[in-house]
């Protein structure tokens, strides 16, 4: 029952289909394991959902850049260029392997990695983009794919808040050479933690299959020519996601009706930037309704989240511009980096409620609390 007192979760997912159906499965059956069925049909269901030849699912969206950064044979000396603005997983996978993430700031209307630095950023060590699509709206990909191909640089793509998004009509996760997916409970589809990877190459497949599974080889069990790691999905994991993949057209309408509804309770407020609901390559998915605070209110996110909290709506912080953060800075990276519009928007955006099971009178509970904040 609800109250109006009752604090609002910035994300409660939706599990009222086939989940516990599927769950019951393999309790059932004893199949828990990554071993179980429902794993081969979720990475099958998956590709072919994005129109790829190949899924391999992962137990997060974190460890599917790690297999795919290592999958591309990345390494010393090699760059691989990538948004400032994103989480740390993705400059993480980068470090991790050795290599040097080389960061662009990004789009002041869309918070995407902005292309033109990309070009920008190409050099004799550059062997890879990794665009990552942000909050709702795809990045540009047709000048990037050009880039990169211009240039002989592959791709991997971070659509892990993009289920159902497409960009020109195509699916994300549908541009990588690898493309990454995550399932944590603020996602569209959710396995509670778990990620995909998604290609159309068999060798590349091959080789996350691989590493996935601590490069085991075939034969001599316990004899290894390669290090990898164990990121295998549970047949759990794969019973929740089969479930949710089930209804990604609702779910995807679903976050598309929250995104025009508090653009509706908020688009005249005149001390707020969104992004816009539509470009000409996408309609936004909303994987959270974010906003940025204009220079005209006199306080920044951190203390908009607070009042909020006190008003009872749960908030998240927008991501930390990978060039500010202390870990990398300490290892001597990014130190001449400065991206003005990913340190303005680290600063002065945040999210409201967003998750699946948001009700229509949450929304406008949000809503009146944020204007109120700001009155
Ligand atoms: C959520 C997310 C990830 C990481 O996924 P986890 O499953 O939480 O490890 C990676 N990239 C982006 C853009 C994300 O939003």
């Amino acid at each position: 029952m609800t109250t109006s007192s009752e604090f609002i979760a910035v994300n409660e997912p939706l599990l009222d289909g086939n989940e516990k159906a599927y769950l019951a499965q393999c309790i059932d059956t004893g199949w828990i394991s990554s071993e179980g069925p429902f794993v081969a049909e979720f990475e099958q269901r998956f590709a072919r959902r994005v129109g790829r030849k190949h899924g391999i699912a992962v137990c997060n969206g974190s460890v599917a850049l790690d297999a795919a950064v290592a999958a591309l044979r990345l390494g010393p000396g090699d760059e691989v260029i990538l948004p400032t603005f994103t989480i740390i997983s993705c400059a993480a996978a980068v470090v991790r392997a050795g290599a040097v993430p080389v960061v662009v700031d990004c789009d002041p209307h869309t918070w995407n990695m902005d292309v033109d630095q990309v070009r920008a950023r190409i050099g004799p060590r550059t062997r890879a983009i990794m665009p990552v699509h942000l909050y709702g709206l795809p990045v540009d990909m047709d000048p990037l794919m050009q880039l990169a191909r211009e240039n002989g640089l592959a791709i991997i793509e971070d659509a892990a808040e993009m289920h159902g998004q497409t960009y020109k009509g195509l699916p994300c996760g549908s541009f990588g050479d690898i493309s990454t997916f995550s399932f944590y409970p603020n996602k569209h589809v959710t396995t509670g933690e778990g990620g995909m990877i998604v290609t159309d190459s068999d060798e590349l497949a091959e080789r996350c299959r691989s590493l996935r599974n601590l490069c085991f080889v075939a034969g001599r069990r316990f004899v290894h020519e390669e290090l990898g790691w164990n990121f295998r999905m549970t047949n759990l994991q794969a019973a929740l996601g089969l479930a949710q993949l089930e209804r990604l057209d609702e779910f995807a309408a679903r976050k598309r009706a929250m995104g025009a509804r508090y653009r509706d309770l908020l688009g005249d407020l005149v001390d707020i930037e969104l992004a816009p609901a539509q470009t000409d390559y996408a309609s936004s998915i909303y994987w959270v309704f974010g906003l940025v605070l204009k220079d005209s209110v006199d306080f920044d996110a951190a203390e908009a989240m607070s009042r909020l909290a006190r008003l009872g709506v749960g908030t998240r912080p927008f991501f930390w511009p990978m060039h500010e953060q202390p870990v990398f800075r300490r290892m001597g990276l990014f130190a001449d980096d400065r991206h003005p519009v990913a340190e303005r928007i680290a600063r002065r955006g945040f999210y409201l409620p967003s998750g699946m099971a948001l009700r229509p009178e949450q929304i406008e509970r949000s809503a009146i609390a944020l204007r109120q904040i700001l009155s």
